[in-house]
């Protein structure tokens, strides 16, 4: 597949010396002397570069000058056994090919520039180590996941982007429209006329695939989505994007504990890929980003979860603040929604250790969610994790007719946009549970990262969709 170049992964684990090569990449640094030039190069496959050797009686003052740092080169030589300390091999130049001069005002030659800064040039920040780190382990965690699934007899489901329903009843949504906003055409009554948009109704982008996946789920009886999603949630944290990756899987026939038991081997699962496929990139964000990253990811794969009830977490919280624990956001008790600084807290400093909370107050959760006989609370099932807060937001969901359509009249939705939800409860309804993962929230946790918006590419949030 490369035979033009071989890539410098593959070039690191060679055994054969004194062959010839072909490497092409990006210069990352150059160095040297009077009498030889050290060029460190990368192409992205990996976070090690090799070192290029030019002897400078071969290669004219001009050729070097243009080597700058961001410079794109083909490099073809001979490996060799590197005497220098740092490197095993490096390549030993004959002829270097500028594929691409650099600009002196390349915006990512400096080092140690903010991550602040970096954003600003998301098209370029993708050379440096640190975001090819992230984005090598971005592409792994993918693997696992889909990996995970189909190892465990989930079929890969695919919800619409565009949908005419608000999944959770409270969404705030993106709408998706034809119409031409300088001119909009109105009913009688004054509200706008969908009949010449182009479905012809209101449609938005969606919040969750949930609600489809339930039907897929009583289908092919386990399936999982994995897809984009989008809320217009104007909240400026470093754990929201307005548009994220969400893993949602669905799964008939499934009870509380198995959930519970779901959503902890899954995670496992994942982590323990990335430690065992993206070595490299984690020793280098260990060593720069979080020097406890590769010690908290194994100790997330050795401990078991541990599994708490909203109540007691409540009252936990309220012990801790007794003994002068200090919260920005206030505990009011009972049925307050806890804020990922209590989440935190749970996790890091009371347990040690992630948390899956059940059964909340049903005020602070979706419609959708199993009731229990307590009539107060509902059978969700959230995975809470250090340094993130809730990674998963899951649960049993109500699969009794009846209690569905009333929960919908108690919370004033309306019943008929979601008669084709309903008919799963109609027509052979079954106990089924499943749950949410933020795949960004799960990088940002692999990688030490701090802020969301340095996990994908090309982040959306308030005010920003440049690129
Ligand atoms: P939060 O309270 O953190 O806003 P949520 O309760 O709104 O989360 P859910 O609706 O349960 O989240 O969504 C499932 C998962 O999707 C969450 O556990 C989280 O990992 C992820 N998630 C939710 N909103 C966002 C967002 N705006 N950006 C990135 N990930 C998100
Ligand atoms: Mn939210």
């Amino acid at each position: 597949m490369y035979k033009s170049r071989i890539r410098i992964v593959d070039l690191l684990k060679a055994d054969k010396y004194d062959v010839p090569v072909t490497v092409k990449g990006w210069v990352r640094t150059r160095r040297g002397s009077k009498s030889v030039s050290f060029i460190a190069l990368n192409d992205g496959s990996t976070i090690k570069n090799i070192q290029i050797v030019a002897d400078l009686d071969k290669f004219s003052d001009e050729l070097i000058k243009k080597i700058t740092t961001g410079a794109c080169i083909s490099v073809k030589g001979t490996l060799v056994k590197s005497p220098g300390a740092g490197q095993n091999v490096e390549v030993q130049a004959e002829q270097i090919d500028i594929l691409g001069l650099c600009g002196d005002d390349y915006p990512m030659q400096k080092k140690g520039q903010s991550f602040e800064y970096m954003r600003k040039y998301a098209h370029m920040r993708l050379r440096t180590n640190t975001f090819g780190a992230v984005f090598r382990i971005r592409h792994n965690m993918a693997i696992a996941i889909h990996k995970y699934f189909h190892e465990h007899g989930f079929y890969y489901f695919n919800t619409p982007l565009i949908t005419a329903s608000d999944a959770e009843g409270a969404g705030q949504m993106f709408q998706v429209t034809t119409l031409d906003l300088k001119n909009i055409k109105k009913t009688p009554d004054g509200s706008v006329d969908y009949s010449d948009d182009f479905f012809a109704t209101p449609t938005n982008l969606t919040v969750s695939g949930q609600l489809e996946g339930e039907l897929g789920a009583t289908a092919l009886g386990a399936i999982y989505t994995f897809g984009p999603t989008f809320r217009a949630e104007n909240s400026n944290t470093p754990r929201h994007l307005a548009e994220f990756w969400m893993i949602e899987p669905e799964i008939a026939f499934m009870d509380k504990t198995e959930l519970m038991d779901l959503e902890e081997d899954f995670i496992k699962y994942c982590v323990k890929w990335a430690l065992d496929n993206c070595k490299d990139d984690l020793e280098f964000l260990n060593k720069m980003i979080d020097h406890t990253l590769i010690e908290t990811l194994q100790s997330v794969i050795s401990n078991d979860f541990v599994r708490l009830p909203y109540t007691e977490g409540i009252k936990i919280l309220e012990e801790a603040v007794k003994n002068g624990k200090k919260f920005e956001f206030p505990l009011t008790g009972w049925g307050m929604d806890l804020s990922s600084e209590h989440e935190r807290y749970l996790v890091e400093e009371h347990f040690g250790r992630p948390v899956i909370m059940t059964d909340y107050p049903k005020e602070i959760k979706a419609f959708y969610m199993k009731k229990n006989a307590d009539g107060k609370t509902m059978q969700g099932t959230d995975v809470l994790f250090p340094r993130i807060g809730e990674i998963i937001g899951g649960s049993v969901r109500e699969e009794d007719y009846g209690k569905l359509v009333d929960e919908i009249h108690a919370r004033g939705m309306k019943e008929s946009s979601y008669e084709w939800y309903l008919d799963t409860r109609r027509f052979g309804s079954c106990p089924h549970a499943g749950f949410g993962l933020g795949f960004e929230r799960l990088i940002l946790f692999v990688t030490g990262m701090q802020n969301i918006r340095d996990v994908i590419p090309f982040p959306r949030t308030p005010g920003n969709a440049a690129f």
